[in-house]
């Protein structure tokens, strides 16, 4: 079932959980342990990431180093399939545009179809790491726009050979991404969020936000978006603080800003375990005033700390 679907039928606030794909050589149970202990919150649907290659020097026998690209955590759409077989669920593959040409993407699309999934999250991704800038690939997808719309054709029956509107049209539901504390890379908010109604007029069915820790800057980017016309559901993403590390990585890595209020009470705590209680604490009422809010899903980016969220949803149920 679409995600549009799931909130449109839905009497309360929905949940839904976001994972990672294991390290490659991990087998799927780890995803299930993962997801085992959040099942009984009965998720609307689950978010698997997707990942782009790395660049890596390789040592060669000779002694020299070569260039290889690594995906360290393939199986997207094998998760997704498998999450859905597994726990009678949907499942919502992310799909980049990063590391991929529009082929690739177009083959992936079709497997999803095959699959049975109906909903993609499209994203343009990041650089990969050591690199400064995004480089779409030759023949890639630039921004998440231009993704979108490669979904959105295969939704009207138009696949990449020749642009003829012969093949079997998909019917996915698409979600982008959106940012209350602006996409570092834009020039300001304003400019932003004109690229983002951009991606909902070009057909994106919902927004779900980048993590943010201070609830009125998702208040006021609702408010922005409505000004603006954008009428779709907006899902905000949360996640779990669980480490005094985090106080630099999370700023610097998803440019998102830690309140005072939570940042004086962190760098009380003497023990990770401490920041943990403060970081769920902190989750709790980030969750009950969103739901209070009526926003229509509650999106949690488990990232290895399932119980965390647990901890977090069970108070809110
Ligand atoms: P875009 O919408 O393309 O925007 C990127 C930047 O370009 C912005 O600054 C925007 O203002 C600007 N822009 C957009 N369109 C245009 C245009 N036409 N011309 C000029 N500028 C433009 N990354 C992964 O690699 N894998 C994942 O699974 C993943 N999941 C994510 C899930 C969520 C909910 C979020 C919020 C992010 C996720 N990311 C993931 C990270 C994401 O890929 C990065 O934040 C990336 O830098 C931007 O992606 P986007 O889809 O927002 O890009």
């Amino acid at each position: 079932m679409k995600v549009t679907e799931h909130i449109a039928q839905a009497k309360d606030t929905l949940i839904s959980f976001e994972i990672l794909p294991p390290l490659k050589g991990k087998s799927i149970e780890s995803i299930y342990e993962h997801l085992d202990p959040l099942m009984e919150f009965k998720p609307a649907y689950i978010n698997v990431t997707y990942h782009r290659s790395e660049h890596m020097f390789k040592k060669k026998a000779d002694g020299a180093f070569e260039k290889v690209e690594i995906r360290k955590r393939p199986g997207t759409v094998g998760i997704c399939a498998a999450i859905m077989n597994h726990y009678n669920i949907d499942a919502v593959p992310h799909l980049i545009c990063g590391g991929f040409s529009r082929e690739e993407t177009e083959n992936a699309l079709i497997d999803l179809n095959f699959l049975g999934v109906d909903n993609v999250l499209v994203l343009r991704g990041d650089a990969p790491k050591n690199e400064t800038f995004f480089e779409p690939e030759p023949n890639g997808n630039s921004y998440a726009i231009d993704l979108l719309d490669q979904v959105a054709h295969m939704n009207n029956g138009i696949y990449l050979e020749d642009d003829l509107q012969s093949g079997v049209k998909t019917n996915f539901c698409i979600g982008v991404a959106g940012y209350p504390e602006k996409h570092f890379e834009a020039p300001n908010m304003q400019t932003d969020m004109s690229h983002l109604k951009r991606k909902v007029e070009n057909g994106a069915d919902y927004i779900v936000t980048q993590m943010f820790f201070d609830n009125q800057k998702f208040f006021d980017f609702v408010g922005k978006c409505r000004e603006m016309g954008i009428t779709v559901p907006i899902i905000p993403g949360l996640k779990p603080l669980t480490s005094k590390k985090q106080m630099t990585t999370l700023p610097r890595i998803f440019h998102v800003d830690i309140p005072t209020d939570l940042s004086t009470e962190i760098l009380k705590c003497k023990t990770d375990k401490d920041v943990e209680q403060v970081g769920t604490e902190w989750l709790i009422a980030q969750s009950k005033e969103l739901k209070a809010f009526g926003v229509p899903v509650l999106h949690y980016y488990t990232l290895g700390k399932p119980k965390v969220v647990r901890k977090a949803v069970e108070t809110i149920m």
